[in-house]
């Protein structure tokens, strides 16, 4: 985080403006609605001053002083000779005031972000001065989101604040209260325009018994990384969930669309050299649903593509807690989307197999009959230690050495790879590029598909 928005109280302070014209007034507009003093110093300028402004700001028609600035929170010194933007700068600091000198964000103490306002909520969006155009649309996206209605909820909130801090004395409790007051019927009708409703039904859920919550776990599949690849479903669960019990394949950028006060569980560190063991991952996942958490098992890709969901979906019912499963955008469909790889194709591929280049110990294989048929693509999961072994038996099974085939390593995050070559030299070509992240091989006609159409890797900045 290049920039922290923190959040000034203006209730009673002081804040001022100094200069005039088109660089002075949007930052004199800024503070219409608020309970701050606003003092607008506008120099020796005999332009009038909008009628508007006039209502809300005390008009002073001279530079400020070092005097004025005793007492000032923020101030901006909007346009003026460098001299005097210096000198006001300088007795503002004395003052001890934050100063912002319009359009040079390096020798301000603060920046101003754009801003969403809605009475009691305010958003702000900061680039750190870099793009300022950008945090102007973003601010536009996010005002069509908000509803027009949000700063009455936020009012009734406050109105209710220490009340609520009474009544509940443990933070928990507080914040269950919350969110069924925040998120529940007093919140339709606010959104609605029934003020008076809402604070009878906020009220309402103030006296009434909590409900006794029932805790769940949602397997949910978190893609292959880039975070746009999430469904809609998961990333609302993730905002919603109490506990996230992760592995290694989950991208940051997508752990970052979960709440801030979730726990997060990461389950795939190596402690030593081993992940956590499976039952130690279910025997997690059940005793914090047990506790009435909202627990989020998150699983790269899709958890019923060689992830193990099965398993945990099967103990974690056994233990007659709720289960739910989200799907995923899984490796094989994500790698082939990026490199351009068609998974079928009527003239080359009537069908597609997915495979795990690993199995179990002594436990039974693929059917490579079926990969090594010629109008297959076979797709391998967790092939790359096991390239040898796939080629060989590939071979021994028939399928030709010349048959195309290609890897995709660290698909759709922004180092994703793309290799080429055949079957005959799969394993050779493994070794010579030094494959090791998270990849998936596809061997068949299709995969002389890959970069031939010019797909661009799915790009995404971190
Ligand atoms: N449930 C996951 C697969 C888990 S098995 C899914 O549906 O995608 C782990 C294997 O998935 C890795 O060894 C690798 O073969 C593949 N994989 C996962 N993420 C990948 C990525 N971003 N790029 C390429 N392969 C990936």
């Amino acid at each position: 985080m290049r920039t922290f928005p923190a959040s000034i109280p203006l209730e009673g302070k002081t804040v001022i403006v100094s200069g005039f014209g088109l660089m002075a007034e949007p930052k004199v507009r800024l503070f219409k609605a608020s309970p701050c003093r606003l003092k607008w110093f506008i120099g020796d300028a005999t332009d009038p001053v909008p009628s508007d402004i006039a209502q809300y700001a005390e008009v002073i028609r001279r530079e400020p002083t070092r005097k004025d600035f005793r007492g000032a929170t923020l101030v901006f010194i909007a346009g003026g000779e460098t001299d005097a933007i210096e000198r006001q700068a300088d007795a503002a600091r004395k003052a001890g005031s934050q100063v912002n000198i319009v359009d040079s964000p390096a020798a301000s103490d603060f920046q101003t972000p754009a801003i969403v306002d809605r009475d009691g909520i305010v958003i702000s969006i900061a680039s750190g001065g870099a793009a300022p155009v950008l945090s102007v649309d973003l601010r536009a996206a996010i005002e069509q989101l908000i509803p027009a209605r949000v700063g009455v909820i936020a009012d009734l909130a406050r109105e209710l604040r220490s009340t609520v801090k009474t009544v509940f004395e443990r933070f928990d409790d507080r914040r269950a209260y919350w969110e069924r007051a925040l998120r529940g019927k007093a919140r339709d009708l606010a959104l609605a325009g029934d003020k008076s409703g809402a604070r009878r039904e906020m009220l309402r859920q103030l006296n009434a018994p909590a409900p006794e919550r029932a805790g769940i776990v949602h397997l949910v599949g978190a893609g292959p990384g880039n975070p746009e690849l999430l469904t809609l479903k998961a990333a609302r669960l993730l905002r919603e969930a109490d506990v996230i019990v992760h592995d290694r394949l989950v991208s940051e950028e997508v752990l970052d669309l979960a709440r801030r006060d979730a726990a997060r569980i990461d389950v795939g560190k190596k402690q030593g050299h081993h992940p956590v063991p499976q039952e130690r991952i279910e025997d997690i996942l059940i005793r914090e649903a047990r506790k009435g958490q909202r627990v989020v098992r998150l699983k790269g890709g899709d958890p019923f593509v060689f992830g193990r969901g099965g398993e945990e979906l099967e103990t974690v019912r056994a233990a007659g807690i709720d289960v739910e499963v989200t799907p995923g955008i899984s490796a094989a469909v994500a790698c082939a989307a990026s490199a351009g790889i068609p998974l079928t194709h009527r003239d080359h591929a009537q069908s597609v197999t997915f495979a795990s280049g690993v199995v179990k110990q002594d436990g039974p294989d693929a059917d490579y009959r079926m990969l090594a048929a010629p109008n297959t693509t076979g797709v391998f999961y967790m092939g790359v230690g096991a390239s040898a072994r796939i080629e060989t038996k590939l071979l021994l099974a028939g399928r030709d050495p010349s048959t195309p085939i290609a890897i995709v390593e660290n698909g759709t995050h922004a180092n994703e790879r793309r290799l080429t070559g055949t079957l005959g030299e799969l394993s050779a070509l493994v070794q010579r590029e030094a494959v090791s992240g998270p990849s998936i091989i596809f061997v068949g006609e299709t995969a002389a598909f890959a970069n031939r159409a010019a797909v661009p890797a799915l790009e995404y900045s971190a």
